[in-house]
């Protein structure tokens, strides 16, 4: 099988919501088309690929497995925040299957006559990439189901008694979706996938090492405790990491330093507004916010009024890294200011009567 990689459209999902117009600089969302420079430090391999060891060791087997069975591999779901590496998994997969990899996203598949175009189009052994699957329409999903587990197509001809139904044959390919909302996936669909597979966070070791692997290709050497300094604030995203990179490096372009050492990370880190924790104005709006409350839980519309934000991008943006670290909880009631934001900003917590007492009044 020749490799080839065929993008049937990685375009921007949706309209621009008002922080991607701003392009905040820990901004995780694929807001455009894919960057040449981000295509060019993608992994292509496993060895490259760094972290996420569980799912590394269980991909490996599993394709391992396949190709001695001769086999195409068992449709693939990928859940976790933007940036994590998901899209790059599904890279390396085809590469390691030595596989054709066809790129869309749900938003751009409207009629079934887009996904039956695209299903049609595949051969033996492609990969059909599918980003934020969860937003795939139920009539959609419906063309799916038979498409992946029986490999075939059903379309239906007319409507009424007259209606027809026209099976087609297609040849066998593995489908990899990718969410960022897991419970968003209707378990018809989640159950169709023979792998689920969670990404993490990353440590900051992770992303130190990113971030010099990627300074390497860049040919800007970043030194290792600048490299620290970086993933320190990269709010656990290698997208983030690499983003910060490539405007330290600005910084120190412009003022010809050959590599990038602690200091100018510091300084330019600094100079774009991020702070010791990775946190952004948006992050320390939102967060305040919940301060202010003293405790009484804010619901997610109120937040994304009271920010100007729409609610995905605080859903799918802002709060998980916050919730992973305990900055946030959320309760059945809304989210709340965990203690550890409390000391954060060196304020007290309320005591649970006072927020009781607040409730009632
Ligand atoms: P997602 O699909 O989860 O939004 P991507 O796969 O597009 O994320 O990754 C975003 C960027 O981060 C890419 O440029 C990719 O090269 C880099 N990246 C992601 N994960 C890793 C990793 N584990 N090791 C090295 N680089 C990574």
């Amino acid at each position: 099988m020749c490799k080839r990689c065929k993008h049937v459209n990685s375009q921007p999902l949706n309209t621009p919501t008002k922080s991607e117009r701003m392009e905040r600089i820990v901004e995780i969302e694929k807001v455009s088309f894919e960057s040449e420079y981000e295509k060019s430090l993608r992994p292509t391999s496993f060895e490259d690929y760094i972290g996420q060891e569980k799912i590394k060791k269980n991909l490996n087997v599993f394709i391992k497995a396949a190709q001695k069975r001769l086999e195409c591999l068992d449709h693939i779901l990928f859940f976790g925040p933007p940036g994590l590496g998901k899209t790059t998994l599904a890279h390396i997969i085809s590469n390691e299957m030595n596989a054709n990899i066809k790129i869309t996203a749900a938003p751009m598949i409207e009629k079934s006559g887009d996904l039956a175009a695209i299903l049609t189009n595949l051969q033996e052994g492609d990969i059909l990439f599918i980003d934020e699957i969860h937003r795939l329409s139920p009539a959609i999903e419906e063309i799916l189901y038979p498409a992946m587990e029986d490999f075939r197509l059903d379309i239906i001809i007319g409507s009424g008694p007259a209606a027809q139904t026209i099976k087609i044959d297609l040849p066998r390919f593995t489908l990899i979706g990718a969410t960022t909302r897991a419970g968003m996936i209707s378990s018809p669909l989640r159950d169709r996938f023979g792998m689920h597979f969670r990404l993490q966070f990353y440590t900051k070791e992770e992303l130190a090492l990113i971030i010099t692997k990627a300074s390497h290709k860049l040919e800007k050497i970043c030194l290792q405790d600048a490299a620290v300094e970086m993933a320190r604030r990269s709010r656990g995203t290698p997208r983030i990491a690499l983003r910060l990179l490539k405007r330290i490096r600005d910084y120190a372009d412009v003022v010809d330093e050959e590599q990038i050492n602690k200091e100018r990370a510091q300084y330019g880190l600094n100079e774009l507004g991020v702070n010791d924790l990775g946190f952004d104005e948006l992050d320390l709006k939102y967060l305040e916010l919940l301060l202010k409350t003293k405790g009484r839980p804010l619901g997610l519309s109120t937040i994304a009024a009271a920010l100007s934000e729409d609610e995905g991008t605080i859903e799918d943006v802002i709060e998980p890294y916050l919730l992973a670290n305990s900055y946030i909880e959320r309760t059945a009631r809304g989210r709340i200011a965990s203690p550890k934001t409390y000391e954060l900003f060196r304020l007290t917590p309320p005591t649970l009567q006072s927020t009781l007492f607040e409730d009632n009044a």
